[in-house]
């Protein structure tokens, strides 16, 4: 079974698919692994560590590599161009964003390719160890707090020096997921003084735990749905969430926003005049920018300034720190491969029995075969 990486083509973009450790487990399960000349390198991976690995370095164009592979990893959605260049029965695995790439899963139909979104796998116990929104939800809340002390101007821990003693900065995040439980342990090991906040109060054991304080709101029922999302608040609750939290983040030296619903747009917590009541130069990072965001006004990609206050909207965190993020998401792929090895047999079995490939398969055979696809798409 001949296995192909690819080089990421998307600007900016410095992760990399697959690492050389998991290249040499994959070529002991008894796969071809072919990677493109040049893979690694943003991460500090040379083509001769996938050599070592055991892996084939291939610097010929990219429609040979795709059109000889039984199995093509990447980590963003393939580009539309090079999908027919894969045979069908080809199984690709990588993000894709189904719910809003519904003409590429299209192309992917219509090609006959057996499209794995890794994003849909469940979120159950036995797949954790495949889980990429996990692993680089970790990094990214991680790499909000490294970029918060990098803009605040202030130091995070607290000082005592013979020119006096330093207060510690004053950190406080909102939604307190994966990511959110990063920041949170990321903060507290700079020495920052950490709040926290999310609508499910089962976090708030969680927040404690990592020595932070939780900020109480009272909003009522909230909850949160069986796969341990959070429910969408109404209106008011929305109104009272903002109320409670002005004075939180007044007092904080940097916030950082994480929170999202599954499936829907993020929710809007953040408004400029929470924005006006902190300090001018205060730093707030948006981490829900890319799924509409959780601060009033903040941009992709973009510091923008509001009221004096530096909102900050940089889209993949995780890629700033790519050698790590790479290494887990590559563990990910590594995990998800050969959980579905047939060592006898030496091939990736898709077995269209299984809960994880049932979530996470959108296209097979010249269908689309994801329930949860078709069900919110018909909607
Ligand atoms: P997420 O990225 O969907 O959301 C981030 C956080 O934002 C969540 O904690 C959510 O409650 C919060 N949020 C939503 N609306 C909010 C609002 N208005 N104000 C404040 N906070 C708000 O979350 P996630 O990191 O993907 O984790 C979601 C759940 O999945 C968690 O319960 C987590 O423990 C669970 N999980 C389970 C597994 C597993 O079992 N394999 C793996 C990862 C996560």
């Amino acid at each position: 079974m001949r296995i192909a990486v690819m080089k990421e083509t998307h600007p900016g973009e410095r992760r990399v698919p697959l690492i050389p450790a998991t290249a040499d487990k994959l070529v002991k399960l008894g796969a071809e692994v072919v990677v493109e000349s040049g893979l690694g390198l943003s991460c500090r991976f040379t083509d001769e560590d996938y050599v070592k690995a055991g892996a084939m370095v291939v610097s010929s164009s990219r429609s040979d590599i795709l059109q000889s592979a039984d199995m093509v990893l990447r980590l963003r959605k393939p580009p539309a161009d090079e999908i027919e260049l894969m045979h069908k029965g080809c199984v690709h695995v990588s993000y894709l964003d189904p719910f809003n790439e519904a003409e590429l899963v299209e192309l992917l139909r219509r090609a006959g390719i057996s499209a794995v979104s890794l994003e849909m796998i469940p979120r159950t116990t036995l797949a954790q160890k495949m889980d990429v929104l996990s692993s680089q939800a970790n990094i990214g809340g991680y790499t909000a707090v490294i970029l918060g002390s990098e803009y605040l101007g202030k130091i995070f821990p607290m000082m005592t020096t013979p020119a006096g003693t330093i207060k510690p900065a004053r950190v406080f995040v909102i939604g307190v997921g994966v990511a959110g439980l990063q920041a949170i342990a990321t903060a507290k090991r700079l020495g920052a003084m950490v709040e926290a906040f999310d609508t499910r109060p089962v976090v708030e054991e969680q927040v404690k735990s990592l020595g932070a304080k939780f900020v109480k709101i009272d909003l009522g029922e909230t909850g949160q749905t069986k796969d341990g999302y959070a429910k969408a608040l109404t209106q008011e609750q929305l109104a009272l969430q903002k109320e409670g939290m002005t004075k939180a983040c007044a007092r904080a030296d940097v916030v950082i926003t994480t929170a999202q619903l599954f499936g829907r747009p993020a929710p809007r917590i953040i408004d400029r005049k929470m924005l006006a009541a902190m300090r001018p130069g205060s730093v707030v990072i948006d981490m829900a920018v890319e799924s509409g965001g959780n601060v009033e006004g903040s941009e992709v990609d973009k510091l923008v300034e509001i009221d004096g206050v530096q909102v900050i909207g940089f889209s993949n965190l995780p890629s700033r720190f790519a050698e790590t993020a790479s290494q887990m998401y590559s563990s990910n792929l590594g995990n998800f491969i050969e959980h579905f090895w047939d060592k006898k047999a030496k091939v990736f079995n898709l077995n269209r029995n299984d809960e994880i490939i049932k979530g996470a398969l959108i296209t097979h055979d010249g269908e689309i075969v994801s329930e949860m696809y078709k069900s919110i798409m018909n909607k």
